[in-house]
């Protein structure tokens, strides 16, 4: 009807280019689809290349990103299993002796009330995360390196060996070689410490110049955790100031050489009140920022194959549903935050940080549901070592 009574004669002419474009449009997003498909397929002897994993990274066509999302999740499937491994996440205290221009627990900040929970306290979660099969313990807390806060770590340690058969991650940064071993020996044996950037420009950006901040002495610590024998866990913020795509390829690429575990990465989120909250965004739209840690999480999958990938907080953070699809897109850890409630919004790395309004028993009907819609189960009770790790 519109055609016959509306459409003039040069409407059939915009008609004509309107197809003719539609047509070329299909035919490029199809062409394109072909070339990321047959970039996913290939065989697991031939491994992707630098510019395979560059090419994908730039990939932004819904379609695309599904096949780049589903392949991943095959691999995960195939290495892992339909399984995913919890952490529970005591931040016991956020006292930091360093000042990492994007973190808002950052020793400058004197808008953060300080905590640090008591070992009762600790003690107490932990029993939890037991008593409710999560089969592992994380602790993170700011960075500190006195003699008190070293003994008291090791304590907790030890005493949570007591407790029963858990896991233990420790993410508590750069310490000295015998700190380290300290802590492995009273129990922990996995230790999380990421590069944040693994691109020395980027790194010197986002912290200050001096020694409590140095690029080769993070990547030391990372060397050393490897010797003593942990399972060494790294991981890098997505989406920083200046950040491009091959930055990220590169990051991936540093995982590989520095035989890395485990991975534990996520979206930067600003925080007001740090020097880097003031700076603009380099990708503004939320959705793309997801989508770009999606994409990081897939491209490792592939790339790494057999690692523990976890789907941080940060992820929900920008979107409610973000550490599902970080499931999807071949994570296989979550860290449900089991931080005592009174203590979880001073532990404020970023804004609107999720569920610190929230507790440990709410979460986990919660999470249960959210992991079993997307045809996962949780593997209860156990510790979930990196894989990559065990065929050592
Ligand atoms: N202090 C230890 C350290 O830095 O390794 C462990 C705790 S620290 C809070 C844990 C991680 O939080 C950091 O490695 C960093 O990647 C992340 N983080 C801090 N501020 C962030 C922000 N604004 N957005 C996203 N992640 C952030
Ligand atoms: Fe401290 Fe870690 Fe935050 Fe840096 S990222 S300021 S070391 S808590």
């Amino acid at each position: 009807l519109y055609l016959k009574y509306h459409v003039k004669v040069h409407d059939y002419f915009d008609l004509i280019i309107l197809y003719i474009g539609s047509r070329i449009y299909y035919n490029l997003i199809n062409n394109n689809l072909e070339d990321t498909m047959k970039t996913i397929k290939k065989k697991k002897k031939d491994n992707l290349t630098k510019d395979d994993l560059i090419y994908l990274m730039e990939v932004e066509e819904p379609k695309e990103l599904e096949a780049i999302f589903n392949k991943a999740y095959e691999v995960k499937k195939r290495e892992i299993g339909q399984r995913v491994f919890y952490r529970g996440l005591i931040e016991f205290g956020n006292y930091c002796v360093k000042n990492c221009y994007y973190c808002g627990i950052r020793k400058d900040n004197i808008d953060v009330e300080r905590y640090h929970m008591s070992k009762e306290e600790i003690m107490s979660s932990v029993r939890w995360i037991y008593a409710n099969g999560y089969g592992s313990v994380a602790l993170q807390s700011g960075e500190r390196r006195d003699p008190q806060y070293i003994d008291f770590v090791e304590d907790i340690i030890r005493e949570i060996k007591k407790i029963g058969d858990i896991g233990i991650t420790i993410s508590l940064g750069e310490q000295t070689e015998e700190t380290y071993q300290r802590w492995f020996d009273a129990g922990a044996h996995r230790y999380l410490l990421r590069i944040e950037s693994s691109t020395d420009r980027i790194y010197k950006s986002i912290h200050p110049n001096d020694e409590l901040h140095d690029f080769e002495t993070r990547v030391n610590c990372l060397k050393l955790l490897k010797k003593i024998g942990y399972q060494v866990g790294t991981g890098v913020m997505i989406g920083l100031p200046d950040q491009t795509e091959e930055d990220l390829v590169n990051d991936i690429l540093f995982y590989k050489e520095n035989d890395i575990d485990m991975i534990g990465m996520g979206p930067y989120i600003p925080h007001n009140d740090t020097p880097m909250g003031q700076q603009e965004l380099n990708i503004p739209s939320k959705q793309k920022r997801v989508e770009l840690g999606l994409k990081m999480i897939a491209l490792t999958r592939l790339y790494l194959k057999d690692v523990n990938i976890a789907a941080t907080t940060a992820l929900q953070g920008l979107d409610p549903l973000g550490r599902e699809k970080g499931l999807k897109a071949g994570a296989n850890i979550l860290m449900p935050i089991t931080t005592k409630d009174e203590h979880r919004a001073k532990y404020q790395l970023y804004n609107d940080k999720p569920c610190i309004d929230d507790n440990a028993d709410k979460c986990k009907g919660c999470l249960e549901g959210r992991i079993n819609s997307i045809g996962e189960e949780i593997a209860y009770g156990a510790w979930g070592d990196s894989p990559h790790f065990s065929k050592k």
